[in-house]
């Protein structure tokens, strides 16, 4: 059936608004919503070309599939006979080794409506919280920093934000590669005001770091000793914000003890960046009128992410830089819709509408509303935990939804390990690509983007409607539909819903009074709106905070302390270069969609590890050389590029590679270290201690 739909783009955290067009033949056509307010019509190379992953459906999963044992292959087989028989041993698990033998992993892919119905069903009836996403690995470090400093998991700024600064600091990112159209904006921003300053702190020169005024080149790891010497000149320059300290926030007087123990100089060592420049960092953000800061996971994904991410808000909080106009802290969402998925608490740590697991009354009021079980006060296992658990024995059966763990989980071989070891892997995807697959005992085809309605919320607090355009192809379902229909085999009461709209609808309900509290929003505002930004009772809410009135107990938003050592792996004679991971302009995640886009491999066709001159010259590596990265974890054998963009002793690899016919060795994950934030539990992506030699023949 020809039409045209508006939708948002399913990449990443921006959310962009689109046009889908299809005509009569079936062929799709998409552009830029000019009228929508995140993009306004424009879109980067991935979004102009997410077209081409619904069209070519020659990868696409088309009917349940199942294994008697992994003896065996698996065989075609009804929606019926493969809900049934996960349904029986799902049952069988828990009667023999207890609801905490099976776990749900799921994505921030997923749309907010399959969030909540896989979260209802096995905290409210299955009886676990054994339930967690790749959101994990991509913003649980700025959820607690922002619970820890301003008492809610909420961020308190819009991206029109962008315009009305005067001084942006991008830490630990780089937009112009994995945040396009918030980057474009940023540059537009800067064009139109000569005044506007920019500062970027990253160890790799980047497009983004090319457009700055200010570029710290950082060691990886220092993040905090930086914040924190840029603190120290804000207080020792006057332009501490003491009325805002005062009348709003607690623990100033600590931080100021803590920031004044290092020396300027003394920090700037560690960091490797001339003390000037942060004195001059230093000195455009306490000129600003309004200081906007932005990052994403160059900080968050670090054994001290969440420490990485209070250093970074302390800034706003010393100044007062926050709800007001082109000011707050503003962290950048890797996935469509992470938020949509923190929002009715699809975290194994989390509630519906951000409630505390450890909240007698919060769990009360949630399982009271479902109407199943006890929810257990106990917090179920966070992502990496749950690989450990399979690893271990402990868990059972893992369900994975809509993400390619074998390829985007810190050290892979371990990850491969884990499923090889599960009683059970069930495994809910659109595509035969991705890697986990070949784990899987039962195999649940589900429908794409524009193949199923719903919503998102993107980093901004934004909710988007998403249309449906097309059926899916073949057998395939809503995710939504599938945990539902799986729930009901299961026996559970309260899935028989009868439209995505009903769960929403339910959703809304249960964040009533609470600060996220949508109770007025519904499918038919979404579609006359087109979008809105929460909380909404009524009216959309631009910005958080805007009183100054913070969700801590006291109101006032906390300043924290702490020490500023990095405590990532140890560099060693044996592994003495610091591996760092990253994204690159045209891919996505572990390429399951961007990966068969001919256009978008054009950019950049294969993994390389970036080194500097000095590194490769002392170990004899020329520019495309094959080279060997390893480590204790693994190996990666890819081409070597030569480039001073890197800092010396410090080496890059794109983290989208996974198996290429049957090889893993262009996949990053092979080396990263399994270490994790005690506080987030979100993994050390970006520091890795590795060797790098030339690939010699055998
Ligand atoms: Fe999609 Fe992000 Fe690109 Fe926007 S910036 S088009 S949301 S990938």
């Amino acid at each position: 059936m020809a039409g045209a739909v508006k939708t948002t783009c399913c990449y990443c955290g921006i959310g962009c608004g689109i046009v889908v067009q299809e005509d009569r033949n079936g062929q799709l056509k998409v552009e830029g919503d000019k009228d929508y307010p995140v993009n306004k019509g424009m879109l980067c190379s991935k979004g102009m070309n997410l077209h081409y992953t619904v069209m070519d459906s020659s990868d696409r999963l088309l009917y349940p599939e199942m294994r008697a044992n992994r003896y065996q292959p698996r065989k075609r087989v009804s929606w019926d006979d493969a809900l049934a028989r996960t349904a029986a041993v799902f049952k069988t698990l828990i009667d023999k080794y207890g609801p905490d033998s099976v776990a749900f992993y799921a994505s921030g892919q997923c749309l907010t409506e399959e969030y909540y119905v896989v979260n209802k069903l096995i905290k409210g009836f299955i009886g676990s919280n054994n339930i967690d996403t790749n959101s994990r690995l991509c913003m649980s470090s700025a959820v607690t920093g922002y619970k820890m400093s301003l008492g809610e998991d909420a961020v308190p700024v819009c991206y029109d934000d962008i315009e009305l600064a005067d001084c942006i600091l991008v830490a630990g990112a780089n937009p112009a590669w994995c945040h396009p159209i918030l980057w474009r904006r940023v540059e537009a921003a800067k064009a139109a005001n000569p005044q506007l300053q920019l500062i970027v702190s990253d160890p790799r020169i980047t497009q983004s770091s090319a457009l700055a005024d200010v570029h710290l080149q950082v060691m990886p790891g220092t993040d905090i000793v930086l914040h924190h010497a840029i603190g120290r000149v804000l207080i020792e320059q006057g332009k501490a914000d003491h009325d805002f300290i005062k009348q709003h926030t607690s623990g100033f007087a600590a931080y100021r003890e803590t920031v004044m123990q290092r020396s300027i100089e003394e920090a700037a060592e560690i960091c490797g960046v001339p003390a000037a420049l942060i004195i001059k960092a230093a000195g455009m953000i306490g000129r600003a009128r309004g200081f906007l800061s932005m990052w994403t996971m160059g900080l968050n994904q670090s054994v001290k992410g969440v420490h990485k991410n209070l250093s970074l808000i302390n800034l706003h909080l010393i100044t007062g830089q926050i709800g007001k106009p082109g000011a707050g802290p503003l962290s950048l969402t890797g996935q469509p819709n992470a938020m949509g998925g923190r929002e009715v608490g699809g975290l194994s740590n989390l509630l519906p509408a951000h409630r505390s697991l450890e909240n007698p009354a919060h769990r009360k009021v949630v399982q009271d509303f479902w109407g199943g079980g006890a929810i257990p006060e106990k917090p179920g296992l966070t992502a990496t935990e749950m690989f450990e658990a399979l690893e271990s024995g402990q868990l059972k059966a893992i369900w994975i939804m809509c993400t390619n763990p074998l390829v985007s989980l810190p050290d892979a071989k371990r990850a491969e390990a884990a499923l090889r070891n599960a009683k059970f892997v069930v495994v809910q995807e659109i595509s035969h690509k991705p890697e986990t697959l070949a784990y899987a005992d039962v195999i649940l085809p589900a429908a794409g983007w524009i193949e199923k309605e719903g919503t998102m919320t993107n980093a901004e607090r934004r909710i988007s409607y998403l249309d449906k355009l097309r059926p899916a192809p073949g057998e395939a379902l809503p995710d939504a539909e599938i945990i539902c229909r799986f729930a009901q085999k299961m026996g559970y009461p309260g899935f028989d819903y009868a439209s995505p709209a009903e769960i929403y609808a339910e959703h809304c309900q249960l964040t009533k009074g609470t600060n996220i509290d949508i109770s007025g929003l519904s499918y038919e505002v979404l579609k006359a709106q087109r979008s809105v930004q929460w909380p909404y009772t009524g009216s959309s809410t631009q910005r958080l905070f805007t009183d100054h009135r913070f969700y801590t107990p006291s109101t006032k938003a906390v300043i924290h302390s702490f020490p500023d050592e990095n405590e990532s792996e140890a560099l060693s004679p044996d592994f003495p270069l610091i591996l760092t991971t990253g994204r690159i302009r045209d891919q996505w995640h572990t390429m399951s969609k961007t990966g068969k886009v001919g256009k978008l491999k054009q950019h950049i066709p294969n993994a390389f590890l970036e080194i500097h001159p000095d590194d490769a010259a002392a170990r004899n590596i020329a520019q495309d050389d094959l080279v060997v990265i390893e480590n204790k974890r693994g190996s990666v054998r890819v081409k070597a590029q030569l480039t001073s963009n890197i800092k010396k002793g410090v080496v890059f690899l794109p983290m989208h590679w996974g198996k290429i016919l049957n090889s893993d060795l262009q996949r990053a994950n092979n080396l990263t270290s399994n270490l994790v934030d005690p506080l987030s539990k979100q993994p050390d992506f970006k520091y890795s201690a590795v060797a790098v030699s030339r690939y010699e023949k055998p």
